[in-house]
């Protein structure tokens, strides 16, 4: 039987995974910019942690999470998300007795098992930051406007915003009260998973993808006409902050986010023109989260973003600034007892940080020339019988055809400054 990688995973090759690096170097350095520095946790935990952090009711625990026990026999889940994960680290390594907010970026795989389609797999990446220790709306204003700055780095116009505010614990409980009234009547035309959850979390039904559940809802009471005083001020300051930053948002009913632990501002990016998938990231406070993993009333603000997605997004633009992987000299050798001394070069040559390759396959020197022009090599040197006798190097330019001769000393500095000269020229 022929082996192939896991249904819902896939492999990065090259020349894909340079597209990868250079939106991982963006969202990177955007992060930095914005005071956000980097984080990595553990790929899995144990599932305890997800079970609180991420909240029983939800989708992720109760269908898609990879959990397994270990030689011990303990109960450990490859990590859905990283939010929890952060929350964990902050209270295990008690940072917030240290300056707040504690600012922290990520990137790397997630894993759920969800049904494989373009934009959805069960190996996945995310990008997100959180921000841990301050309730202030300007801090879930600066969250939201770093998403839509990387957005805007990667060339991407076309986004919208959905913004909404899901309250705090006191609010929310009175409403989902009201909620629960205006569900059970039509309890009979829910999609089996919300008949079962309306009642412990009606709420879910608002964000159910099924359509015939919002058809049955209809004209439900919303929760942004029951946030307390508190909560409906802190969402005026959020959308006062985005408009003085530009930034345009639409304020949607209906956005609840999946997950438990978000209160207050809640928010979600949609790219049209990606697919059915169409969501690049979402997220939201979460002033409950750090106490239900077990640490202090520590208030945090997130999101995440699906790294697969944004790639559909940014392959339908030309991706300038991408590393196209070209090498910038070849060293071609007339005979095979000149690979040493090409081998030697070549090693000089890389350590001053040039690209430099030579040929392992055999090929003569034509099929070498042949070779280089496919690598997009700017200049080849030639060793041959000449060279070797008179101690110089032959230097092409592979696209003015010139050839000039070289002392065998000076080959490196030529390499380096012609080198600098092409890119000066033309970019
Ligand atoms: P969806 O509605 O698509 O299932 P979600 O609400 O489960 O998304 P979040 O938990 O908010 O997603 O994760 C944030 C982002 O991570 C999503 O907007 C999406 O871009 C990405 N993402 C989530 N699940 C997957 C997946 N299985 N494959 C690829 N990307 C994903
Ligand atoms: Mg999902």
């Amino acid at each position: 039987m022929q082996l192939k990688a896991p249904r819902g995973t896939y492999d990065i090759l090259p020349p894909e995974s340079s597209k990868w690096q250079y939106i991982e170097g963006i969202l990177k350095e955007t992060a930095e910019t914005f005071g956000y520095r980097e984080i990595r946790t553990p790929i899995f935990e144990h599932t305890e942690l997800f079970e609180r952090g991420v909240g029983t009711s939800t989708d992720i625990v109760t269908k898609e999470m990879y959990t397994f026990k270990d030689k011990s026999l303990r109960s450990l889940t490859l990590r859905p998300e990283n939010t929890a994960s952060c929350a964990r680290a902050l209270i295990e390594h008690s940072i917030y007795s240290g300056i707040m907010p504690a600012k922290w970026y990520y990137i790397g795989p997630m894993f759920r098992y969800d049904r494989p389609q373009t934009g959805r797999y069960r190996q996945f990446h995310q990008f997100g930051v959180e921000a841990f220790g301050s309730n202030s709306p300007y801090l879930d204003a600066e969250v939201i406007i770093l998403l839509i700055e990387v957005l805007k780095r990667l060339g991407l116009k076309e986004y919208e915003l959905h913004i909404n505010s899901v309250g705090c614990t006191q609010c929310r409980d009175v409403y989902r009260q009201k909620l629960i009234e205006h569900i059970t009547p039509v309890k009979d035309r829910l999609c089996p998973d919300c008949q079962t959850r309306y009642q412990q979390n009606p709420l879910r039904v608002l964000d159910c993808k099924e359509k015939s559940c919002h058809q049955a809802i209809v004209n439900y009471p919303t929760l942004f006409q029951h946030l307390c005083s508190d909560c409906a001020s802190h969402y005026d300051m959020v959308k006062e902050a985005l408009k003085a930053n530009s930034i345009d948002y639409r304020h949607d009913d209906n956005l609840v986010r999946g997950l438990d632990y978000y209160t207050n501002t809640a928010f979600e990016i949609h790219i049209p023109g990606i697919g059915a998938q169409s969501a690049v990231g979402g997220g939201g406070r979460y002033n409950g989260l750090v106490e239900d993993c077990g640490g202090p009333d520590l208030p945090g603000i997130g999101f995440a973003m699906g790294i697969e997605r944004l790639l559909l997004a940014v392959n339908t633009l030309a991706a300038k600034g991408l590393d196209s992987g070209k090498s910038d000299v070849f060293i071609t050798t007339m005979s095979d007892q000149y690979e040493l001394q090409a081998l030697e070069l070549l090693t000089r040559l890389r350590q001053k940080n040039i690209r430099a390759e030579k040929d392992y396959m055999g090929r003569s020197g034509r099929a070498q020339m042949k070779y280089a022009d496919k690598l997009g090599a700017r200049m080849v040197i030639i060793i041959g019988d000449d060279e070797i006798q008179q101690g110089y190097f032959t230097l092409r330019d592979m696209q003015s055809k010139e050839q000039v001769q070289i002392d065998k000393k000076e080959i490196v500095e030529s390499v380096k400054d012609r080198l600098a000269k092409f890119r000066g020229g033309n970019g």
